[in-house]
């Protein structure tokens, strides 16, 4: 079937545009490799204008009742399910995951906003008692200002609605920096939001070349707080931009997936969820499992099943029937990924991967599995991002639970027992933000989600996402003494 060619434009003070000077950015597909649109690239008159209308565009909805920007706010997610197959063909096509993963993405961005929404109107201020009669001592909590939220790719519709479900929850205005491999599906979400009647400036959404973006609107006055989700070294760099400006920055950053699987696991179980969780979307998910940790006495039944898992995946265009897993986003990340199982294949790992023939054109990486792998290996270094999984044996838990907090990363780690106290230990052991024992359902808008040490800091999810985008203000008051 013969698609539209992608034409994605810049929301800048409510109104879709072009870039001033006319300059565009190409979209392939990642499944062929074909141009199928193109995307416009902000220049620094189109970020004057952007910040201009965020500011006007922050103060209407800031003034606007709680209740009214829920309303608002439901109603986006309301349109974005109504919408959810129609922009999920757009996700697939751009980004390559399969149909049936991008419509579950684009619902659960839903779920996510519909959250903040309703958690905005619970944003309660507080009476704290005073010392002395008369005295009123008022703490409020209001909106920080306008955040600049930077996305990535690999989840081009969820990735943004955490963020900007949490600042608009908290009354803040918004400048979306979308990812430029993936930018018409996060327009269709924006526009879910401007359908909904959204005051004109309080979203606004940029693409063009990141560092230049990120720079400007870093160190520019209107923008109060940063939210950045990505690679490690990207998190770093502007965090220590950040910091220069004495802004405070949300950062959901890389990780390396620990999944220890103990003796007494269900390995049936255990292999089909940690397999479905590896290759969604094509492994690149930062709370992707990566470094598997079996005990011995298991490990080679547990490899077996999972090597069925993989042999089971049907890999192919996202927007064809029955695929499981899609190709990777582009041919950057296909030569990171053969590199990083290149190494490993030199330091003496084993490799095995599952006899199906990829397509034969696009950016596919077949799913591998890298066996007896040792640290010198880049790979037990470095986030894959990829559906490689890497597997090695334990006999004592406290070693495992040594190499799993062996690596700077600390974003999600996976547990599989049958027995609750080895989920205890682990749960309070393992030095993740996030840690999951027999299932992968940590996604839910109403839990934290983010990580620790490099994986960054601060929660996108639950009633303190919300609160990172506020200011906390008191206000106190010495009456004059009452008449009774
Ligand atoms: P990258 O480090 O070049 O970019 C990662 C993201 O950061 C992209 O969205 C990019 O547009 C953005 N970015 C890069 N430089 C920036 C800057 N100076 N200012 C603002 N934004 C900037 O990597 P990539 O090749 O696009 O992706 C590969 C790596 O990124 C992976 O290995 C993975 O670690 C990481 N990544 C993580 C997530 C996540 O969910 N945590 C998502 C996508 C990518």
């Amino acid at each position: 079937m013969s698609e539209t060619p992608i034409n994605t434009q810049l929301l800048i003070a409510g109104q879709w545009q072009d870039a001033a000077d006319g300059r565009t950015l190409p979209i392939l597909d990642p499944a062929s490799g074909e141009l199928i649109g193109k995307v416009a690239h902000a220049s620094v008159a189109d970020l004057d204008k952007t910040v201009a209308g965020a500011a006007v565009g922050y103060d209407a909805w800031r003034n606007l009742s709680a209740w009214d920007r829920y309303a608002i706010m439901r109603k986006a997610a309301d349109l974005l399910r109504e919408r959810a197959d129609a922009i999920g063909r757009i996700m697939s096509r751009e980004q390559g995951k399969p149909l049936a993963q991008a419509v579950i993405e684009i619902n659960a961005a839903a779920g996510v906003i519909e959250y903040f929404g309703e958690e905005g109107r619970r944003l309660n201020d507080e009476l704290v008692p005073a010392r002395v009669p008369d005295v009123e001592q008022r703490v409020l909590h209001r909106p920080i200002g306008v955040v600049a939220a930077f996305t990535p790719w690999n989840f081009p519709i969820n990735q943004i609605a955490r963020k900007l479900g949490a600042a608009l929850g908290a009354g803040c205005g918004v400048i979306v920096k979308a990812p430029e491999d993936t930018p018409a599906s996060p327009a269709e979400l924006i526009r879910c939001f401007c359908d909904a009647g959204i005051p004109a400036g309080a979203v606004s959404l940029v693409y063009g070349t990141p560092a230049e973006i990120s720079e400007y609107l870093i160190a520019h006055p209107v923008v109060r707080k940063i939210s950045f989700t990505g690679s490690t070294p990207v998190g770093k760099h502007l965090a220590a931009l950040a910091g220069g400006q004495m802004k405070p920055v949300t950062m959901e950053l890389g990780g390396h997936g620990p999944v220890i699987v103990c003796r007494d696991a269900d390995l049936d179980q255990a292999a089909e969820r940690v397999a479905a969780a590896k290759f969604r979307n094509a492994g690149q998910v930062c709370i992707a499992p990566t470094r598997f940790l079996l005990h011995k006495d298991i490990a080679a039944a547990f490899i077996e099943k999972f090597k069925a898992q993989m042999s089971a995946l049907k890999i192919g265009r996202g927007l064809d029937a029955g695929v499981t897993m899609g190709p990777v986003i582009n041919e950057r990340r296909v030569k990171a990924l053969t590199e990083l199982v290149d190494d490993a294949r030199a330091k003496g790992a084993e490799l095995w991967q599952p006899d199906t023939a990829l397509p034969n054109k696009g950016f596919f990486f077949p799913p591998t599995l890298v066996l007896k792998p040792t640290l010198e290996m880049r790979v037990m270094q470095e986030e894959p991002f990829g559906p490689i999984a890497i597997m090695d044996e334990f006999s004592e838990l406290a070693d495992a639970i040594k190499e799993a907090n062996r690596l700077p990363y600390g974003l999600a780690a996976y547990v599989y027992t049958g027995c609750e106290r080895t989920e205890r230990l682990l749960g309070e052991k393992l030095e993740a933000g996030m840690v999951a024992i027999n299932h992968h359902g940590i996604g839910v808008p109403e839990v934290p989600f983010g990580g620790v040490k490099d994986s960054g800091y601060g929660t996108e999810g639950g009633p303190a996402a919300l609160r990172a985008h506020t200011i906390i203000k008191l206000v106190s008051s010495l009456h004059r003494p009452s008449a009774y």
